[in-house]
């Protein structure tokens, strides 16, 4: 078993969708600052990633939407018409100067794991994630879908059956578009009710291979735990899957601003040991949301010291808490004006338990009844 790969880019570094939008943070270049720092990704471990070319886009993506982004970049601005029709030039999906190259790279690097895990492995691209984005129009602060390029390219790459989990705060409504009744691909989400997109209810079962999972504000470590237990590893292990999809938002923690949820990064973490253990032979784990600098940061790192058995020390060494110290959030909201001390000093957060609501239960007992929590995907 070779090493887990790293795939980053400098042009994420710097990289902002304006001053006032949620996406003006540092979050990629963070992590390979912080996991430098930390001494766990040298160069050997560390791919650069491609950006992809317009027509390897349109795999999925509609050629005109390919265009049509490419010339938004070009032109920085748009027209009416590309408004209304891609959704871009909106206050989600601004025009900014990396508008295309940005997102195409995240995507090249999806593109690329897909080859890359032909013969298994394990891959982390906290660039990738982007599931809101749609064949031909943006969406959710998402130009593309990475996720959706990464699993059409595994399956080029030989993969036959994929298990893709999305722990993100908000649904994964554009992979579900993509793959919705595929009995090949099995689409676990959780997010939070009553939140933007405002898909993913319990109901849908995207005609039986989807299991969504909406879960109430303060959703806390007690509760993923007892759904990663009783719902995601049951059915991922059922499925025996030949590779397996985490979209590691990290939106889903308290100090995010987007979100309403109260999970620590344990609660990711311990996500991801999971299916780890299922023994999956390729596994890519993608960032995805993600607003607070400082949390996102540590999350992402945190994934990677995981990923490679790292041990997590209680007390950051000087180098990596330069970089946390480092970090700027521009206008930030009330809970980012004053950091907490921890954020600047810790990788771990301080776990999060709580009651695990009947609301939790309940809705647990509905998923864990259908074929699909047992891996069984009807035809
Ligand atoms: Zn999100």
């Amino acid at each position: 078993m070779t090493r887990p790969l790293f795939l980053g880019s400098e042009i994420y570094r710097g990289s902002s969708y304006g001053a006032w939008h949620p996406l003006r943070v540092p979050r990629v270049s963070t992590v390979m600052d912080f996991a430098r720092a930390m001494g766990w990704l040298g160069p050997e471990q560390y791919r650069t990633s491609p950006r992809a070319k317009p027509h390897a886009l349109t795999i999925w993506h509609t050629p005109d939407y390919v265009a049509a982004l490419s010339r938004a970049e070009a032109a920085q601005e748009v027209s009416d018409e590309t408004r209304a029709r891609h959704a871009l030039g909106t206050v989600a999906n601004p025009v900014y100067p990396e508008m295309y190259r940005r997102p195409a790279t995240a995507a090249g690097a999806s593109l690329l794991a897909g080859e890359l895990l032909a013969q298994g492995g394990v891959i982390h691209h906290p660039g990738g994630g982007t599931h809101h984005g749609f064949p031909d129009r943006a969406g959710g602060f998402c130009y593309l879908n990475d996720p959706v390029l990464a699993m059409l390219s595994l399956r080029r790459a030989g993969a036959r059956r994929i298990a893709y989990v999305d722990i993100d705060a908000h649904h994964s409504d554009g992979v579900e578009h993509a793959f919705a009744g595929d009995p090949e691909t099995l689409l676990i989400s959780v997010h939070e009710e009553r939140r933007w997109p405002f898909t993913g209810a319990l109901e849908e079962d995207g005609g039986g291979n989807c299991l969504n999972l909406p879960v109430p504000r303060g959703f806390n470590d007690s509760e993923m735990a007892e759904v990663c237990a009783r719902l995601i590893l049951p059915a991922v292990a059922g499925f025996a899957p030949d590779a397996i999809v985490l979209q590691c938002g990290a939106d889903a923690v308290t100090e995010d601003p987007l979100s309403r949820l109260a999970l620590s990064n344990n609660a990711h973490w311990d996500v991801l040991r999971g299916l780890m253990a299922l023994g999956c032979p390729r596994l890519l784990v993608l960032g995805g949301g993600g607003y607070n600098p400082w949390s996102v940061g540590r999350l992402w790192t945190g994934v990677w010291a995981v990923l490679n058995g790292h041990e997590i020390p209680e007390r950051l060494p000087e180098g990596a808490e330069a970089v946390l110290r480092g970090l700027s959030w521009e206008n930030p909201p009330r809970l980012g004006r004053a950091p907490a001390a921890h954020w600047f000093t810790t990788l771990r957060d301080a776990p999060r338990p709580g009651p695990v609501r009947a609301e939790v239960t309940e809705r647990l007992a509905v998923l864990t009844a259908r074929p699909a929590a047992r891996g069984a995907v009807p035809e």
